[in-house]
C-alpha cells in the first residue's frame, strides 16, 4: 500500500497505547517500524484497521514490536 494512504487510514492516533511524538504512524508498513517514544502496550487497534485488512497482515503492536516483516522474522 502507498505509504501516505496507509498513514491516512492508520488508527494508531485513536489508540490508548499511542504517544504523539510527531513521528509518522502506520508502524506496520515497511520503512516505519517501531516507535521511538511508545514503550507501554495498553491495547492495540490494529485488528480493526483497514490497512491491516488490505495488506493481509496478522500481527499487533507494530509500534512496540516492529513492522509485519520484523515480526515475521524477529532479529
Ligand atoms: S495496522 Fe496498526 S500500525 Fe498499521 S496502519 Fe493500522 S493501526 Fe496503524
Ligand atoms: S500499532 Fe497498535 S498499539 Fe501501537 S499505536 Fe498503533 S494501534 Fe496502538
Amino acid at each position: 500500500m502507498d505509504r501516505r494512504k496507509g498513514i491516512e487510514r492508520c488508527l494508531c492516533r485513536e489508540c490508548p497505547t499511542f504517544v504523539d511524538c510527531k513521528e509518522e504512524v502506520a508502524y506496520c508498513l515497511g520503512n516505519t517500524g517501531k516507535s521511538t517514544c511508545i514503550m507501554e502496550e495498553q491495547g492495540c487497534l490494529c485488528p480493526g484497521c483497514p490497512v491491516l485488512e488490505e495488506e493481509g497482515f496478522s500481527y499487533v503492536y507494530y509500534c512496540t514490536r516492529g513492522t509485519e516483516t520484523d515480526q515475521l522474522a524477529p532479529r
